[in-house]
């Protein structure tokens, strides 16, 4: 049985925040022992570029594969023993399947622990703190790093001694 989910939002933990709502299809297939979740989806996360620490949207391509196991014995109505297994996802006392802490997990394990506005993002400048690219201004000498400074001289005094 599969059915697709689009347009889904869900509330996320700490930081975490969709700025895409979810698009994706859940597959369900009944095992001997519970049922398999094979749900592919995607969404986009509100982040900050590691370099530049701009606002972006972090695409989020991710997949929930899970055997999920019933919370009550099917036969006897009862309670199964979980001590036996857990760490096992499991259907609610009304066998249903909650979607959303596997989103979550899912989530949680496809984030990139660095996200870029770009590949090439050219990051912060060391004198101004300001980001790179277009809408920086060039810095006069005298605001340079007295770091930056040092290594000029030093270069300009070597190229002195080889000349
Ligand atoms: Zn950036
Ligand atoms: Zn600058």
């Amino acid at each position: 049985m599969s059915f697709p989910v689009a347009g889904v939002t869900i509330p996320l933990p700490g930081e975490l925040r969709l700025v895409s709502p979810l698009e994706g299809i859940v597959t369900v297939a009944r095992t001997n022992r519970g049922i398999l979740v094979d749900a592919p989806f995607r969404t986009a996360i509100a982040g900050t570029c590691s370099r530049c620490l701009l606002d972006i949207e972090i695409p989020i391509d991710a997949r929930i594969e899970e055997e999920v196991l019933p919370s009550l014995d099917i036969a006897s109505g009862l309670p199964v023993d979980r001590s036996l297994e857990p760490d096992a996802v499991r259907l609610t006392g009304h066998h249903e399947l909650e979607l959303e802490p596997l989103v979550r997990d899912a989530i949680s394990l496809a984030e990139p622990i660095a996200p870029l506005c770009r590949p090439d993002c050219p990051g912060l400048c060391l004198v101004c703190g300001e980001r790179l690219g277009p809408g920086h201004a060039t810095h006069p000498d005298d605001d340079i790093d007295p770091r930056l400074a040092a290594l000029r001289a030093f270069r300009v005094d070597d190229e002195a001694e080889n000349g």
